[in-house]
């Protein structure tokens, strides 16, 4: 089976990368120079255009930035593939836009799934991702082999776009959870509590969630949150931004009223207009705290 694998960025070089090392003949093909020389340095073939990388596949994989990149890639790549190729696409997109790409592939014989997902680019390089994917039991039977290839953990949440509705759920529960979170700590501070002592009572008790306890926004109660490297890493709060909107969106869509995800993207859309979009997202407690993080 050769692999196409169609950008090689952050997430998609290093998850191409893993192919590779399992054992994989793989593809790939990215616009930009920087992303195709640090592909060639491991192992992958590189294709001069995507319809070249697609036409001798029988699995391609896309991880490109926007709805728009995938859509207008299906379109392009779509007709040159080989009859019965299996298309994944692990982009983070509108669930629309996802089902309308899986549509693409399926009309034109194909099977199709939509793969996003977390873990970010460590995840991704120590090829322990978890998958959230949605289409049909056979497309995902599929694609399991692949998948476990660059990840951990594969959920098939349910049908075409079922995964990029997990994915955008999942993040708008993290997005206003870390807000609470970081509120809590504004205000114990000025209660007179310290950090650690509202670590303590809240990470074992009704407030622990991931926000509190494995990305604590303070730095000193988890030693290998962001907090401690001046909120370098991480997952960037310009992609939280990203998956809020696209939850405000889909939410939208279905008239799902969502006001505290809403609120959530407001307050990360002037976050990530103040301080830029490069630091993990749990810097948004920098807003609340007087004194600094420290
Ligand atoms: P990135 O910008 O580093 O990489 C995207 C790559 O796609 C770029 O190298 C770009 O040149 C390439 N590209 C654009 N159009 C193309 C085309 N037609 N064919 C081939 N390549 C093309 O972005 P990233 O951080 O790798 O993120 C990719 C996706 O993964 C996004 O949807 C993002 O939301 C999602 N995601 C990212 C993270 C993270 O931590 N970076 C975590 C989870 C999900």
């Amino acid at each position: 089976m050769t692999i196409a694998f169609l950008g090689l960025g952050n997430m998609g070089g290093p998850m191409a990368a893993n192919l590779v090392k399992a054992g994989e003949q793989v593809t790939g093909y990215d616009p930009m120079p920087e992303a195709v020389s640090a592909a060639r340095d491991s192992g992958l073939s590189l294709a001069d255009s995507p319809g070249q990388a697609v036409a001798a596949a029988s699995v391609v994989i896309t991880m490109l930035p926007s709805g728009k990149h995938v859509l207008d890639c299906y379109r392009s790549i779509v007709p040159l593939a080989k009859p019965g190729t299996l298309f994944v696409d692990c982009s983070t997109i509108e669930v629309a836009d996802a089902r309308a790409a899986a549509e693409l592939a399926v009309a034109a014989g194909h099977q199709a799934v939509d793969a996003p997902v977390s873990g970010g680019v460590v995840g991704a390089s120590a090829a322990s991702l978890t998958f959230m994917v949605g289409g049909s039991a056979r497309a995902f039977a599929a694609a399991e082999p692949y998948l476990r290839g660059m990840g951990a953990k594969l959920v098939h949440c349910g049908d075409s776009g079922a995964g990029q509705a997990a994915k955008i759920c999942n993040n708008m529960i993290l997005g206003v959870s870390m807000i609470a979170v970081s509120e809590a700590f504004a205000l114990g501070r000025k209660l007179g509590l310290t950090d650690q002592a509202l670590f303590d009572v809240a990470s074992r008790a009704s407030g622990a969630c991931w926000a509190l306890t494995t990305n604590c926004p303070v730095p000193g109660p988890v030693p290998t949150s962001p907090a401690n490297r001046a909120y370098e890493g991480g997952f960037a709060s310009g992609l939280m931004l990203k998956d809020l909107r696209l939850a405000q969106a889909a939410a939208d869509a279905v008239g799902v009223p969502t006001a505290l995800g809403r609120h959530a993207t407001e307050l990360y859309t002037e976050f990530v207009a103040a301080d830029g979009p490069g630091r993990d997202f749990s810097a948004i407690i920098t807003t609340l705290l007087e004194n600094g993080p420290a």
